[in-house]
């Protein structure tokens, strides 16, 4: 087996603490990746509180992984020693069913192997995360990241990137197109630079009027402060698309309010409790409200390589690994200047 050290998480309760863990020894076809950055998505702090009531521990979250490949397994082809590899949201699916063979692994019929939180495919196997030194994976599980001088820019991309790409893709989002993205944060601040990068005409809708000016320096074209009722009516029926990147419970109806004929929301966002949503909120215009999950592999290499060549990174702030529990206020807070990114080098302090 090969060593590994990491912070995890004992319970719901407690903070994190130094943990010294095992990876899998390299098989055929599998990289060892030793990990120089890892995002901090707020997915990762509603599973180490037991948010959505399916935690397992001891939890090392961390799904915004990227790393150089130290060792690749016999059969690797994709990659070779010194590269640079991306891991996301999960290691592991069935490869064989209906959800698989499309591309949407995350759906897995059989059992997705979640980077953490969950098990590998034996159903038994913990998975530790990316807040960690190292990580052994499937080579068709990892992603092919571009050389680049800000790696720490680009682990966001793993996880807030693909899940605001993806929806944007699916709803042709594009020029001529008037695009609202709720709350800036992690995926947030990423959809707006997406949509912005597409073409598209950007409102961010937003309860921290302190951001206005980082909307704008990010392309957005608006900024409406959710608080301030008369802006929200006024804009009523002009919006072509919504994403929802909310991490807490709020009300879909008055964003709902603002879709033109035909017009989608798109919820990424997922707050501990159900939303109420008024018939009416969806009969009229003939809106539409759908949901939207990470990506397949094949669409974050896509996003990944969209990104490279639009010269598009997530907007971090380096924290080293004994920091988490203040970032995970500060991101609770709503306070963070777009996402918490931890600097693995700082494991050795440990
Ligand atoms: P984040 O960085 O904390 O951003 C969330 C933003 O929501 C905040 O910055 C804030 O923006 C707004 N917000 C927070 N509390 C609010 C409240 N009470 N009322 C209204 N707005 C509020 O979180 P994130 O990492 O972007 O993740 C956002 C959500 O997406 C989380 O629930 C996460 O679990 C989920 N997620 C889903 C997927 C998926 O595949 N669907 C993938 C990753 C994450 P303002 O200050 O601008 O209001
Ligand atoms: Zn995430």
């Amino acid at each position: 087996m090969i060593q590994a050290k990491g912070y995890a998480v004992q319970s719901a309760e407690s903070k994190f603490e130094p943990f010294n863990f095992e990876r899998r020894e390299l098989g055929a076809g599998d990289i060892l990746i030793e990990i120089q950055y890892c995002g901090i998505c707020h997915s990762d702090i509603h599973q180490a509180r037991n948010e959505w009531h399916n935690s397992i521990y001891p939890m090392v979250p961390g799904h915004e992984i990227v790393g150089r490949v130290k060792q690749v397994g016999a059969e690797v082809s994709k990659f070779k020693e010194g590269d640079i590899a991306g891991v996301g949201c999960f290691v592991d699916s069935c490869r064989t069913c209906e959800n698989c063979a499309e591309g949407f692994e995350q759906f897995c019929q059989k059992h997705c192997a979640q980077t953490y939180n969950s098990t590998e495919m034996d159903e038994k196997t913990p998975t530790f995360g990316g807040y960690s030194s190292q990580i052994v994976v499937d080579e068709n599980y990892a992603l092919k990241v571009s050389e680049t001088e800000n790696l720490a820019g680009v682990a966001p991309l793993l996880c807030a990137g693909i899940t605001t790409y993806s929806p944007l893709k699916k709803f042709n989002v594009g020029k001529g197109q008037k695009v609202g993205i709720v709350g800036l944060g992690g995926l947030g601040h990423m959809g707006v630079k997406l949509a912005v990068s597409m073409g598209a005409d950007v409102t961010v809708f937003s309860t921290s009027p302190s951001k206005e000016q980082d909307a704008k320096k990010l392309g957005a074209h608006n900024f409406v402060v959710t608080k301030e009722t008369e802006n929200m009516k006024s804009l009523a029926g002009k919006f072509d698309f919504i994403l929802d990147t909310v991490s807490a419970a709020h009300d879909l109806n008055i964003y709902l309010n603002l879709l033109k004929l035909n017009g989608a929301m798109v919820i990424v966002g997922v707050p501990d409790k159900p939303a109420e949503v008024h018939a009416f909120s969806l009969i009229s215009n003939n809106r539409m409200l759908a949901g939207s999950g990470i990506g397949g592999i094949a669409e974050t290499q896509e996003m990944l390589d969209y990104c490279a060549e639009n010269n598009i990174t997530s907007d971090v702030e380096i924290i080293s690994i004994q920091e988490i529990e203040e970032a995970y206020e500060r991101t609770i807070k709503a306070d963070v200047r777009y996402r918490f990114v931890i600097d693995m080098q700082s494991l050795q302090q440990t």
